[in-house]
């Protein structure tokens, strides 16, 4: 039997939905209805103190405005503790865990190389036992050379051991981390191919490394271009203009911001409004555009 196309809207309800999640969810929702595939609506709300009370509504509200639907949910990554906690013992009973205590302030200063946007890599301090005993540890993955490479049906090839360091499973404050969280879900809900912001590229050798540790499929992924102002800055909260409610009360038409978003992916060959609908028919996920896209707001 085929195996039903999957994917899934992931926003984090952080603040307002934006023209970048925005480009990004018009991808996954066509080539989920070019498919005859199921999306799922997952709210990634795990990081509790950076919840903003109301935005997983408005976030759902402004999908439904810009005519993007889902299949399933919205599913709540708040009510997913024991499946989380299942994963991690799975992981702790194959020797793939330990706890550590170090602060961030102490990694930066002993990871000399030059680090990205990233954060420093991990070296390694407390694998063989806390350098604080008795202070509240975090949990980390032991992520072992070389990472995993894949094929992304937007970004192409990404080679073995571009990344590394053991990451953070669950905070010394008890929180998730986005890595565990994101596979076991994406795992659960049976996504098969993931799409989502080039943002999360380099993270994608931690969850198939994870994928691999937990015995799960490793779904597709495709890396969307992000969206940036005209300084070349990645869209943000801080960019307020550029929220989707913003764009509705300044009135403009969810045909207009789809026509801009369109065009920016290369659908389109002038920045007419449409709707999401229309796009279906002749859309081709490897056909779109796979630069960043400068928002222009009076464009
Ligand atoms: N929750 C993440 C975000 O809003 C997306 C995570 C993912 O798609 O894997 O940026």
């Amino acid at each position: 039997m085929a195996t039903t196309y999957r994917t899934r809207f992931a926003p984090s309800p952080t603040g307002k939905m934006h023209v970048g999640h925005a480009r990004t969810a018009l991808v996954t929702w066509l080539q989920a209805r070019r498919r005859g595939g199921q999306i799922v609506m997952r709210i990634e709300d795990i990081d509790r103190p950076r919840v903003v009370p109301g935005a997983a509504d408005e976030i759902c509200r402004d999908h439904e405005w810009l005519g993007l639907d889902w299949d399933e949910g919205p599913l709540f990554q708040s009510s997913q503790n024991e499946a989380y906690e299942q994963a991690l013992s799975r992981l702790e009973a194959a020797g793939r865990v330990y706890p550590c205590t170090c602060s961030r302030k102490e990694i930066a200063q002993i990871a000399s190389a030059p680090h990205g946007d990233e954060g420093p890599r991990y070296p390694g301090t407390c694998r063989n036992g806390v350098t604080k005993p008795g202070q509240p540890s975090a949990l980390r993955f032991v992520f072992d050379d070389p990472s995993p490479g894949f094929e992304d049906a937007l970004c192409g090839a990404y080679p073995e051991g571009q990344v590394g360091g053991d990451f953070v499973l669950r905070r010394a404050d008890g929180i998730w981390a986005y890595q565990l969280a994101v596979v076991v879900d994406d795992a659960a809900d049976r996504i098969t191919q993931v799409i989502r912001g080039a943002d999360l590229l380099s993270s994608t050798p931690r969850q198939i490394a994870l994928y691999q540790a937990l015995g799960y499929p490793v779904p597709g992924f495709a890396h969307v271009g992000l969206v940036v102002d005209a300084d070349g800055t990645r869209l943000s909260k801080r960019h307020g203009a550029t929220a989707i409610e913003s764009l509705r009360e300044a009135g403009r038409s969810a045909e207009e911001v789809i026509g801009l978003l369109a065009h920016s992916l290369g659908l389109t060959s002038t920045h007419a409004p449409i709707r999401a609908d229309e796009l279906v028919r002749s859309f081709e996920l490897t056909a779109i555009s796979r630069s960043s896209f400068t928002w222009n707001p009076k464009g």
